[in-house]
């Protein structure tokens, strides 16, 4: 694929799920990949960056940290962005509303541009697998393609499985939104986290009740929010995905297990 970067500089303003502050990203045309930037601290967006994977996807080097890239690398794989800078001023990324659509119509509007070159995709040519208890997420060769599958107590979400082929990211996937289950909620708060979560950035499931008064955008937003997540985090590697993934009950650490060991293939640059 033609490498691509922003057209323009782009502000985008929101607010952090776990601390609750304002923070502003802004967007530049790069040509070095995607480079987070806080301070003067410049992050690449690769697999060994991620420093965190437990409720999010977090990026860290030199002592710097932004959590919750996962959805906006999300945005990024939609619209085919390759290089960009973005520097955010604080510890984390804007929640916006739960999902990608967001960053995807604001950098939509703002426009592309085509830099030289091409991006090589990373051809699968044997499987790959990482497994946690009686989860796992694979790539095995094939055309490009995500199946996911779910499977929770709780009756509003259940057993889901979706699989996206590729095509209309921005009305399948994009508008899905994160979730949370009403404990986690409750115990993260005592925690100090989810301080500027609510129901206005993500969808919360009390067992067969979900709280939202809106309700659900798709009968199945639960797993197409999760492929949004594993495309954001299978961005990092930088380059399209000639496969087919698929994930069980998968969360982000081993999304990020997956990329990397994907980086490890002979001809996959780190
Ligand atoms: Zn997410």
């Amino acid at each position: 694929m033609r490498r691509t970067t922003v057209a323009q500089d782009l502000v985008i303003r929101g607010t952090g799920i776990h601390r609750g502050g304002q923070i502003e990203l802004h967007l530049h045309p790069g040509d070095a990949g995607i480079v987070f930037i806080q301070g003067g601290t410049r992050i690449a967006a690769v697999p060994d960056n991620v420093v965190d994977t437990r409720l999010n996807t977090t990026l860290g080097a030199d002592g710097a940290r932004i959590a919750t890239v996962e959805h906006l690398m999300s945005a990024f794989y939609g619209l085919g962005v390759t290089d960009c800078e973005v520097a955010v001023t604080g510890d984390e990324m804007p929640a916006m509303d739960g999902s990608a659509l967001e960053f995807v119509t604001r950098i939509r509007d703002a426009g592309l541009k085509e830099l030289g070159g091409e991006v090589p995709e990373i051809v699968i040519r044997e499987a790959v697998r990482v497994e946690q208890g009686d989860a796992w997420v694979e790539v095995v060769p094939g055309e490009f393609s995500v199946a996911y599958e779910i499977d929770f107590t709780e009756e509003a979400i259940g057993s889901q499985r979706f699989s996206f082929t590729g095509r209309e990211y921005a009305a399948q996937i994009a508008p899905a939104r994160t979730f949370g289950l009403l404990r986690d909620v409750e115990m993260m708060r005592s925690l100090g986290l989810a301080l500027g979560g609510g129901l206005h950035n993500a969808v919360v499931v009390d067992g067969s009740e979900v709280l939202n008064p809106e309700g659900l955008r798709f009968a199945d937003e639960f797993v197409r929010h999760k492929i949004l997540d594993i495309l954001g985090d299978l961005w990092t590697l930088g380059a399209p995905l000639k496969g087919q993934v698929r994930a069980h009950k998968a969360n982000h650490r081993l999304h990020i297990e997956l990329a990397r060991k994907i980086c490890e293939l002979p001809g996959v640059r780190g």
